[in-house]
């Protein structure tokens, strides 16, 4: 199956390289690849026997307080991988709406959070990003979660399911999640963008890839985000990859992912843990790219006071 992945992929460089820009590819091919890459994806990528039990002690309430901690730096920092950071791509449209003023009802964050979710699926701007048949997505979880995972945009899978980290990056942070001794219950799980960023397809067609989302795009949806934290109240959250950490601290803040990358900042007041998109991952699923992910994790778990075993301190270092 490699083989036959690393012959596509020779071909497809050696076409480009010979000036082809385009090449038109069946449904059928299509889908047999995605099938490939997806089975790849899966393999075992982070540890096959996660700690399984959530160890984050609830209080009645169900609210989760955490005792102040000061950072701690990882005495064996994995080296960090190089990611240029693309310039987002210019806005696609020159009038694109300022971002919505979002002001949520008192009540209780349940309460809130209806009110946000009612917003934002009757978003005219939201909505006119959304194809027939599709959702526009917000963020999932424990609304008193410790632990606030932010991405970047949905994706196929999370268009149709209408939920945040479903498709196979979402099966590895979730599997991230278990590494951390917690579910994914006990976390709340968001991204940037509410929407699929839209790529053109042809009539009837459907989309394959992604693009990234553009400034204006980012900056319409960061209130809708920044709601969510403001209802969760998280004590920690975790930027997952390039374009969410752009979109929290704006698009020129970094040239490199690695510049901030396993980095305490701050937003909306509240930690923030800047580190790979589990998409990286897939992408290098080397025990390097996985300990430098896991190194990030820690020091989140550290953080939040949870427990670590020495098998989780040690997660990816053999060779
Ligand atoms: N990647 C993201 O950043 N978010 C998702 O919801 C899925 C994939």
């Amino acid at each position: 199956m490699r083989a036959s992945l690393n012959a596509l992929t020779d071909e497809l460089k050696r076409l480009k390289a010979s000036g082809v820009k385009s090449v038109v590819v069946s449904e059928e091919g299509l889908a047999q690849l995605h099938k490939v890459v997806s089975a790849r994806a899966q393999a075992k990528v982070l540890p096959a026997n996660p700690t399984p039990e959530p160890v984050v002690p609830k209080s009645a309430s169900g609210a989760q307080k955490l005792p102040p901690k000061n950072e701690t730096a990882s005495n064996n920092q994995t080296p960090q991988a190089k990611i240029t950071v693309k310039p987002l791509a210019p806005a696609r449209s020159s009038n694109f709406p300022p971002p919505p003023k979002v002001t949520l009802p008192a009540g209780d964050k349940q309460t809130r959070w209806d009110a946000l979710f009612q917003m934002v699926i009757n978003d005219p701007v939201c909505k006119a990003h959304v194809r027939p048949g599709k959702k526009l997505v917000l963020g999932i979880g424990n609304l008193n979660a410790r632990i606030f995972f932010c991405g970047e945009a949905p994706g196929a899978e999370e268009e149709e399911q209408g939920e945040p980290f479903v498709g196979p990056a979402g099966q590895l942070l979730t599997r991230m999640i278990l590494g951390m001794g917690l579910k994914r219950s006990d976390v709340y799980i968001g991204n940037i963008m509410n929407w699929r960023p839209e790529m053109p397809v042809p009539p009837g067609g459907v989309q394959h890839g992604n693009r990234p989302p553009d400034a204006e795009e980012l900056a319409y949806c960061l209130p809708y985000l920044k709601a969510q934290i403001d209802v969760v109240n998280p004590e920690i959250i975790v930027a997952l990859g390039s374009t969410a950490v752009q979109g929290l601290f704006g698009a020129g803040s970094f040239k490199t992912l690695g510049e901030v990358r396993s980095q305490w900042k701050l937003f909306a007041e509240k930690p923030v843990m800047v580190t790979y998109h589990p998409s990286y991952i897939l992408r290098n699923p080397t025990n390097r790219s996985k300990r430098a992910i896991w190194e990030d994790l820690l020091k989140v778990m550290e953080r939040a006071s949870l427990p670590i075993t020495d098998k989780q301190q040690n997660f990816f270092l053999e060779k």
